[in-house]
């Protein structure tokens, strides 16, 4: 069955993201004030939850900031009565979300589904979206995205001669492989072309992949990208891409130096969650422009207080505009960001921001024949999240062979944890040709805050990258 559509919506929105783009500020703000009175409706008439918060108060009145701040947890744990359709249930969603054949099918008939890996602490989320929110989505993938090159996009404006690689975590629901496999079944004519590799294979298969497949394009995480362009330099893999896409952590100006000096090709990068797809997109100058007029941002101090632009916020708080069917309003993403006003040589009149705390480490690892073994810390999160179940961790490198594992878990439930744990670690770094790394469990144990005073899943050792 195709994915929630609908084509008319679409190129509407389409038309609107790009009229939005350059609008003065005022009335981008008018965009946004009608856009959440009209959440605050659909939210009071749909979801039980959002009825309780909103009695009393007038949507088209209300200020945002009167609002309660709402975690996930909290939504997670009261998932029926939060989303705005009585026929979304969470035990039919875990099932169809446990179905690797299902991924980017829809949902009831309608609805695109996802869910989000435990960073930011807990249990993963679900987020399910209607036709509509989905139209959003695209129209800011497509209409923001900057064209890196122009004259191949006049000759080829639908990408038929472009070879298009997803590299991730390709056996989950999640959103990214759902995003990429639903455009493959949106573009029938193009699916010969896209293909997703998984980075939880050996190294040496995504290479043999790549190279066999030879990508115009690579759409990837920063840490992944990084790796395979040391393995370009070392000679070990031979693409040539023209432009690289990547997001979902933070690519530093090293990284991404890195990456475009071994691919000869450049990077663009985009913020994103799974609550949110597209956050914001970068323009040609390499600013990330915040995609406010469907997404309202408030980076708040510790006590959950505005903190004045430029300055790095201890969290950050969204309401997505988009989404109507699980109303997400003042929601803690539990990054770390910098709004800056001003504006920008592009010309564009929406926000830029700057993204921080999205930066796990990659392992460096020795391998069993004392050849370097490097894992990125998506890879470590995919294994003991969806191998083994484990939410709660984090991994700390304490030498070439020496790795801890913590868990907040205490007692019977860390050491069954942490058994199954250690397996599924220990088989993925022996497929990855480190068998031999030592990995100590530690159950009850506090975790280590990175340099943004956020909590850290993946750490590595001091390295040129960092
Ligand atoms: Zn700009």
């Amino acid at each position: 069955m195709l994915p929630a559509i609908d084509p008319w919506f679409s190129a509407f929105v389409a038309a609107d993201v790009a009229w939005c783009t350059y609008l003065p500020t005022r009335r981008l703000a008018e965009v946004r004030a009608r856009r959440l009175a009209l959440l605050l409706r659909a939210s009071a008439q749909r979801s039980p939850l959002y009825r309780r918060i909103l009695r009393g108060r007038n949507p088209d009145t209300v200020r945002l900031e009167e609002l309660p701040i709402v975690s996930k947890a909290e939504l997670m744990h009261s998932f029926e009565r939060w989303v705005g359709d009585g026929e979304i249930r969470i035990r039919e969603l875990r099932e169809f979300t446990a179905e690797r054949d299902l991924i980017a099918e829809p949902f009831l008939g309608r609805y695109t589904v996802w869910e989000s890996s435990g960073s930011g602490g807990g249990e993963p989320g679900i987020y399910v979206q209607d036709a509509a929110a989905m139209a959003v989505y695209d129209a800011l993938e497509a209409v923001r995205r900057i064209a890196l090159r122009p004259g191949a996009r006049l000759i080829d404006p639908f990408w038929l001669s472009e070879r298009i690689v997803f590299l991730g975590a390709t056996s989950g629901h999640f959103a990214s492989a759902v995003s990429f496999e639903r455009i493959r079944r949106l573009n029938p004519q193009l699916a010969a072309r896209l293909r997703s590799v998984s980075i939880l294979q050996s190294l040496n298969k995504q290479i043999a992949e790549l190279d066999d497949f030879q990508p115009t394009v690579v759409a990837t995480y920063p840490s992944v990208a990084v790796l395979l362009a040391e393995e370009c330099d070392a000679g070990r893999l031979s693409i040539a891409p023209q432009e690289i896409w990547t997001g979902g952590e933070t690519l530093t100006v090293n990284m991404r130096a890195l990456i475009e000096k071994a691919f000869k090709c450049p990077v663009v990068n985009s913020y994103g969650a799974s609550e949110f797809l597209t956050l914001a997109s970068q323009c040609r100058y390499g600013a990330l422009h915040l995609n406010s007029d469907w997404a309202i941002v408030e980076s708040v101090d510790e006590d959950g207080r505005p903190v004045p632009s430029g300055t790095q916020g201890a969290s950050v708080l969204l309401t997505n505009l988009a989404n109507h069917v699980q109303p997400l309003i003042r929601y803690d993403l539990t990054d770390s960001v910098t709004l800056h006003s001003g504006s920008c040589a592009c010309g564009s009149s929406l926000p830029v921001i700057e993204i921080q705390g999205r930066g796990d480490d990659t392992l460096h690892l020795v391998g069993d024949s004392d050849q370097p073994v490097r894992v990125v810390p998506l890879a470590v999160a995919t294994v003991l999240e969806e191998e083994a179940g484990l939410f709660d961790f984090q991994v700390v490198q304490r030498g070439p062979r020496d790795v801890a594992l913590h868990t907040g878990l205490l007692g019977e439930a860390a050491a069954a944890a942490l058994t199954q744990a250690k397996a599924a670690l220990g088989a993925y770094l022996g497929r990855q040709g480190a068998q031999n790394v030592q990995i100590h469990c530690y159950g009850g144990a506090p975790a280590k805050l990175g340099t943004s005073g956020k909590m850290r899943r993946v750490l590595g050792m001091p390295c040129k990258n960092g």
